[in-house]
């Protein structure tokens, strides 16, 4: 005999929660269940504690240069690893209490702690319980790809989650992965005051970015002493002693990395492998991620799957937004859909890198014909009275109808400065609208209209 309730909801990450809360709001029995952390992957292995951490290594760095700004702070500036981490395990045990004592405290929902299994499009099992719902949202999120490289099963590795539980640093971390992830691994790491090592299999860093954002970025961690490996094509592991030696090259160059650690950093696999889709006839895509429409709605009536594990997105703010689509289309009767919405992230190394959009590549590949506008920081008065002069704003704007196709503002606050061109994007203005915009001063955001005046083919 199963348990019915109106709606099932399978994992509580970024997604699921904020969906149980609408759904009890609206009167309907919930079934909640999450078989690990609450609050999934941003709260307890990715955004929070990296950007905890991001946080430590910032002051640490602002710290070294604190001579830069007429400061003296005396001695040399060192690292306690056991305060960084128990400030990074507050900030994550808040955030991950906050999560599971709002949901256990709501009403008409009930809380299973345990892995969920879909054993009929409507039953899921969790531990001895058989749970049945018309309705049922997927939000099992994803975790790190551990590649099949040769020697992976001979020495130790760390992932994202790994690699927060250590107490102690690195003497030398190797990541593995060039992209977003290993970047700001990198940057922590190193401000810390470990040897870091980036090995890369592309040509250059985050190859999906422009070419002139990736060897701006490849500078700012080539000035901190970050050594970085970049087309390597033969990536192997062994261990040496009590090190691990990581292969790099196979012809030029010296061969292998030797570290102390190793950091997996290479991709993200969606967490649908162990959930019995195929006894729900749930389709899935052929690297495992649910297939789904511009509704969420998967192959199979009365099921959902939102945020990382449907492969349209792979952000805490798309999961978010995922929740809010659903809970229009079905709680409100307001029409929405995932294609309205634009692609905007950001990288936290620092200075942060604010992206919306399409790349100019990207732009000139879908056949546009382009104006670009791009600024030095060190010509934005933000960034030089704070003296954070690394990166540039660039902007990507279509040559014939004046829309704005796409921006990165790598600098200071960047991450917080591109929001003014998400907006005016989301609102469907063009570039000449938001030129024309007063902007406070002194901000980073207020050169975005001089940088709009300033358009060339
Ligand atoms: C190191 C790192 C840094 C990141 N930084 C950022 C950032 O700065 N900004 C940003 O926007 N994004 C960032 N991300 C990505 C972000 O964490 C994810 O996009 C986001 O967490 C996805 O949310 P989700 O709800 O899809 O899944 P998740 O947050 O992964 O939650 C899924 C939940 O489902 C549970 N679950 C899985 N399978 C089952 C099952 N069978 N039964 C029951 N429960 C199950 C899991 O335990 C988990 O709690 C980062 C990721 C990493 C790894």
């Amino acid at each position: 005999m199963s348990t019915p309730f109106d709606a099932i909801v399978i994992g509580a990450g970024q997604a699921g929660p904020a969906l149980a809360g609408r759904l009890s709001e609206a009167g309907m029995s919930v079934a909640m269940i999450e078989r690990k952390l609450f609050g999934g992957t941003c709260v307890n292995t990715g955004c929070m504690p990296t950007k905890a951490l991001v946080a430590s290594a910032h002051a640490a760095h602002i710290a070294r240069r604190a001579g830069d700004f007429g400061v003296d702070v005396g001695a040399a500036v060192s690292v306690d690893m056991a305060r960084v981490k128990a400030r990074k395990d507050k900030v994550v045990l808040d955030a991950r209490h906050g999560v599971e004592s709002w949901l256990k405290g709501m009403q008409h929902c009930t809380v299973f702690e345990g892995h969920a299994r879909f054993e009929s499009p409507t039953d899921v099992r969790v531990g001895d319980e058989l749970l049945s719902a018309p309705r049922i949202f997927i939000n099992v999120g994803g975790r790190a790809l551990v590649p099949d490289m040769p020697g992976i099963d001979s020495v130790q590795t760390l992932t994202n989650t790994t690699i927060l539980e250590l107490d102690e640093l690195p003497r030398h971390l190797v990541i593995v992965g060039g992209s977003y992830i290993g970047l700001e691994f990198a940057q922590m790491i190193r401000r810390f005051g470990a040897q870091v090592t980036i090995v890369e299999k592309a040509s250059r860093l985050i190859a999906r970015e422009d070419e002139d954002v990736s060897q701006a970025i490849h500078s700012i961690l080539e000035a901190e002493g970050i050594a970085l490996r970049l087309g390597a094509e033969c990536i192997r592991l062994r261990s040496s002693g009590q090190d691990i030696a990581v292969g790099v090259t196979c012809e030029v160059g010296a061969p292998e990395v030797i570290g102390s650690h190793v950091l997996l950093a290479v991709g993200r696999r969606p967490n649908t492998d162990d959930l019995g889709l195929d006894r729900a006839g749930v389709a899935i895509d052929d690297r495992g991620y649910i297939r789904v429409d511009e509704q969420l709605r998967t192959n199979v009536t009365g099921i959902w799957a939102l945020g990382d594990c449907n492969g349209r997105g792979a952000f805490t703010h798309t999961a978010y937004n995922d929740f809010e689509v659903v809970a229009a289309n079905l709680l409100d009767h307001e029409p929405r859909s995932i294609d309205q919405r634009i692609e905007a992230y950001a990288l936290y190394i620092d200075p942060p890198l604010g992206r919306v959009g399409m790349t100019e590549t990207q732009a000139l590949e879908a056949g546009h014909k382009v104006r670009i506008g791009k600024r030095p920081m060190t010509r934005v008065g933000r960034a030089v009275e704070k003296g954070e002069t690394q990166g540039f704003m660039k902007v990507v704007v279509d040559a014939d109808s004046d829309a704005i196709l796409g921006a990165a503002i790598l600098g200071v606050g960047g991450d917080e400065a591109v929001h003014a061109i998400v907006d005016t994007m989301a609102a469907g203005r063009t570039a000449g609208m938001l030129q024309r915009t007063m902007h406070i001063h002194p901000t980073v955001s207020e050169l975005i209209p001089t940088l709009l005046g300033e358009l060339r083919p």
